[in-house]
């Protein structure tokens, strides 16, 4: 894990003074760092029945496509409003100024199917709600959420628990 928290940059003041942006291309660009990072996202899950993996919108879907092939199981786009181009299911969501918006495709899971979510990051946790409500609206179960890196300060996993989703991180960093 040392390998990997060392592999991930950080940019202080990054988009706005106060913020530690916890930069992951240059882990996704570090061949040894990236195929670790995706192996241990991948281990608490062996064993469990995964139907198809969701990653959220950009970086969520550079680790989520890997982890799909790597399970040989489907991979779902959870996106921002206006980029998927088929009927949608939408969901806002809180920032912490104003709101947003994310969409899944209504075909993309089945009632029933069984989840795994994947980010790069975890902060406050409003994007991953966001997502997981996406996912159950369509009848999915939400097996677990994947993340890279978790902020614990500002309790996002521990939010997602209270969701009852089991919540995973490889690194954790002080902070925002
Ligand atoms: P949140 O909804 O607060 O959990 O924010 C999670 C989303 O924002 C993820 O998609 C992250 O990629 C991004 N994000 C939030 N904070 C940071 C940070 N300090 N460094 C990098 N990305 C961040």
């Amino acid at each position: 894990m040392d390998a990997i928290k060392a592999a991930i940059r950080t940019i202080p003041d990054y988009p706005k003074p106060g913020i530690m942006f916890r930069d992951v291309t240059t882990l996704l660009g570090n061949a040894r760092a990236f195929r670790a990072a995706i192996d241990a996202m991948l281990a608490p899950y062996a064993g469990t029945k995964i139907d198809k993996v969701a990653g959220i919108e950009a970086r969520g879907f550079i680790l989520g496509g890997a982890i799909a092939h790597q399970l040989s199981i489907g991979f779902v786009p959870i996106r921002k409003k206006g980029k998927l181009p088929f009927d949608t299911l939408t969901q806002s969501y809180q920032l912490e100024y104003g709101t947003d918006e994310m969409e899944m495709h209504t075909d993309a899971v089945s009632s029933g199917e069984r989840i795994l979510l994947v980010d790069d990051l975890i902060a406050t946790g409003g994007t991953a709600e966001a997502a997981i409500a996406l996912l159950r609206r369509a009848g999915a179960i939400v097996e677990g959420a994947s993340f890279v890196v978790d902020l614990p300060e500002l309790g996002g996993a521990d939010r997602i628990r209270g969701l009852n989703v089991p919540v995973t991180a490889l690194v954790a960093f002080e902070g925002h």
